[in-house]
């Protein structure tokens, strides 16, 4: 049974310890010196700490260090975390689309792949096609499935957190009422699932855009409107899940029925299929990708549906900062490829919406991690998960 983060670095324990691993993990192999400074420990605690982690094997040897500059002495030996003792997956499931990544236990990515789905598959279709991508990816990445310590799988919808239970509201019809439970005998690997914005926010904050900020808001503006909550480093995902489900705000009391029921959420005017249904009488069936087409090439008609889009998204995602102040606003999925089409409508909201104290307004950037933000971000909740990240 591999080791994991949390038991070789209990905090209070072995903070030393713990403060080692962060460091390796975040910044690489290093000397005993080097972490000395990185963490600003004292060299007998360091020393310490890493004969500790060598014992236990979850550090190794890395080979003598370059001379460091105006250093006198002998180089330095290094040590490095063993990304090898334990592999992660990340999965995300979309309306036609199944993608898998593979991380180490540094986070490291290891393998990735895709799959196609069927048009309204359900879990019966999925779960064979994700365990039969998840052995390619491993296989390929020259792994074992006995390497996989975890997995993190993101679905469409809000998931309750305490049953990790998908909720029968999701949009992937065919998966409502899946558990966590269900995906592990499928994968052999104990799973925790959630939703996608969620999930999506946790891949910026830890892999992209939102690195190293403590509290952010990530918006996805894909076939749903989803938002994911960092708040001081953490997931925030609500009492029992549900939280950042923003693309069921009332913008319209008069609009469209919403698949929720309702009439006139967000979903209704600012999603990827509202937008394809509003391009209709001009440009006939188009997908997405052939409408951002016509955005880059500057098309008026399909720039003006994206900008309008996006303005609505703004006036939510204003109401949201004035709720919790994120420092940052991270727009993803698939429209956030119209770039500053869809950056400059959310902008203007928040000038409009928000306090105009500038200080405390939030900086608004495009996702740095496109469509791998989701798995990755899954990978983040496997590493969570099985200890091998901090979860604050
Ligand atoms: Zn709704």
């Amino acid at each position: 049974m591999p080791r994991t983060f949390g038991e070789v670095a209990r905090p209070g324990s072995g903070s030393a310890r713990s403060a080692v691993l962060v460091s390796l993990r975040d910044r690489g192999p290093a000397t005993r010196a080097e972490l000395a400074r990185r963490t600003g420990l004292a060299p007998p605690t360091i020393t310490a700490a890493v004969r500790r982690l060598l014992e236990a094997g979850v550090v190794l040897d890395a080979g003598p260090s370059q001379r460091e500059v105006g250093r006198a002495g002998p180089p330095g030996t290094r040590v490095a975390l063993d990304g090898d003792l334990a592999w992660v997956l990340g999965a995300e499931v979309g309306f036609r689309t199944l993608r898998v990544v593979v991380c180490d236990a540094t986070g490291q990515v290891r393998g990735q792949g895709l799959e196609r789905l069927g048009r309204d598959h359900s879990a019966d279709d999925g779960l064979p096609v994700l365990r039969g991508l998840a052995a390619r990816v491993l296989d390929q990445a020259g792994g074992s499935a006995g390497r996989v310590v975890s997995a993190g799988v993101a679905v469409r919808g809000p998931v309750s957190s305490a049953r990790q239970q998908v909720s029968q509201s999701g949009e992937l019809a065919g998966w409502s009422g899946l558990t966590a439970q269900d995906v592990a005998e499928v994968l052999g690997v104990p799973v925790r699932l959630e939703n996608d914005a969620n999930v999506a926010a946790l891949g910026e904050h830890v892999f992209g855009a939102a690195r190293g900020v403590d509290t952010s808001l990530t918006v996805k503006l894909h076939s749903g409107i989803g938002a994911g909550l960092i708040v001081h480093s953490r997931l925030f995902t609500g009492a029992r899940g549900g939280a950042g489900e923003i693309g069921h705000t009332p913008v319209d009391p008069r609009g469209p029925l919403c698949r929720c029921g309702k009439r006139g959420c967000l979903d209704t005017v600012a999603a990827v299929p509202a937008l394809l249904d509003a391009a209709r009488p001009r440009y006939g069936d188009i997908s997405v990708s052939e409408l951002l087409r016509r955005v880059e090439a500057g098309d008026a008609g399909a720039t003006r549906l994206v900008q309008d889009a996006a303005s609505a998204v703004g006036d939510v995602v204003a109401n949201a900062c004035l709720l919790f102040a994120p420092e940052l606003v991270v727009l993803t999925g698939a429209l956030s490829r119209a770039g500053r089409v869809v950056l400059e409508p959310v902008e203007r909201a928040l000038l409009r919406e928000a306090l105009p104290d500038s200080d405390m307004r939030p900086r608004v950037v495009l996702g740095e991690l496109e469509e791998r933000g989701t798995p990755l971000g899954a990978a983040a909740l496997a590493l969570m998960q099985s200890g091998w990240l901090p979860r604050s």
